[in-house]
């Protein structure tokens, strides 16, 4: 990747020429199977941008309670945009059909107009988990009946891709756009894309223009993004192998009131009853002395990441490390 890095021929992308920022945006249109590809500097961004670019002032985006745009992107639908959030709680990151059905509003000249649904592959908060085709299938069947416009917050779409032997582009193919992140998984330093038609995507380098996301020698970070696409994809089994032995080694500990989660992908979850509020930030806290990061998610649990940096030792210690501090925070 480094090498790829200090390779990459350069230009200037705000005025497109950056012959390696276009090579990155039409490879991706072409595995999700898009008109056009946007080359954006994180997730947050390119989601952001999708509801600016699908959405005036006033409307309605109806999304699952726990998703990342509706939680972690500081309000900016509402703030950036003017859009209002129709939050539904879901199961697994699905919100019920009938729940999208009912939380759509009739044409009324009193209420604001439903625009978009917005659904995350694989759900992040609710465990990782793969989002089924069928149900992205039906989502995408009531969206179009209804004129609704659907994105798909895809920052781990090719974990639910390895993971489910469904291409991505079938995923793909369910939504209006498409946002995945180079990030994270797939391993490159930093950069996401979005995905979708030609028009869209041309409204919204505007709106990444607007945000100050435009980058002139985009090059170096989106040789990093077209090597994580060559190199990283098929290799993310290996992380989602991983997350399965640990969720089997830690249930196989038979903790009364444990709860591990059973991983599609790369996350494992724990959970315990317990009044402190602070048990989750104070158990991470142990971990990290122990020299093992995860994620305490107060309310919610522990969450713990597989990745490529976490190789096969490094994985089996993890496990170890886990066993004896849960061990001993329940005898
Ligand atoms: C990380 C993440 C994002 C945002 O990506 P950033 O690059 O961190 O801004 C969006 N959606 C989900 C589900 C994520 O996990």
């Amino acid at each position: 990747m480094l090498e790829a890095m200090c390779k990459a021929p350069l230009g200037d992308d705000v005025f497109g020429d950056d012959p390696t920022a276009t090579e990155l945006e039409e490879l991706a249109a072409e595995r999700l199977g898009k008109e056009a590809a946007l080359f954006v500097p994180s997730g947050t961004m390119g989601n952001s941008i999708a509801v600016g670019a699908h959405c005036d002032p006033g409307d309605e985006v109806i999304l699952e309670s726990l998703c990342h745009t509706y939680n972690f992107e500081c309000g900016g639908s509402a703030r950036l945009w003017g859009v209002q959030a129709v939050s539904i709680a879901g199961k697994r990151g699905m919100i019920p059909l009938e729940r999208i059905a009912s939380s759509i509003r009739p044409a009324d000249v009193h209420m604001p107009r439903t625009k978009l649904v917005i659904l995350e592959q694989t759900s992040n908060i609710a465990g990782g988990c793969i989002l089924p085709l069928d149900y992205l299938e039906s989502v995408s069947s009531l969206c179009r009946e209804n004129g609704l416009l659907l994105h798909i917050d895809g920052a781990r779409i090719f974990n639910a891709s390895v993971g489910s032997g469904v291409e991505v582009s079938t995923y793909a193919a369910c939504a209006d756009t498409v946002m995945f992140c180079l990030s994270k998984g797939l391993g490159a330093p930093a950069g996401s894309v979005l995905a979708g038609p030609e028009a869209t995507i041309a409204e919204a380098r505007r709106l990444r223009k607007l945000l100050g996301g435009g980058l002139r020698q985009a090059g170096i970070l989106a040789a990093c993004g077209i090597h994580a696409l060559k190199h990283n994809v098929d290799r993310l089994d290996e992380d989602h192998r991983h997350a399965r032995e640990l969720a089997r080694k830690l249930q196989g500990l038979d903790l009364v009131g444990l709860r591990v989660s059973s991983p599609d992908t790369n996350m494992v979850f724990l959970e315990w009853e317990g009044e402190e509020p602070g048990r989750y930030a104070e158990f991470s806290d142990l971990l990290r002395s122990d020299g093992l990061l995860v994620v305490g998610l107060s309310g919610r649990g522990i969450r713990i990441v597989f990745h490529k940096d976490a190789d096969e030792t490094a994985s089996q210690r993890a496990g170890e490390i886990l066993q004896a501090r849960l061990t001993e925070l329940f005898s």
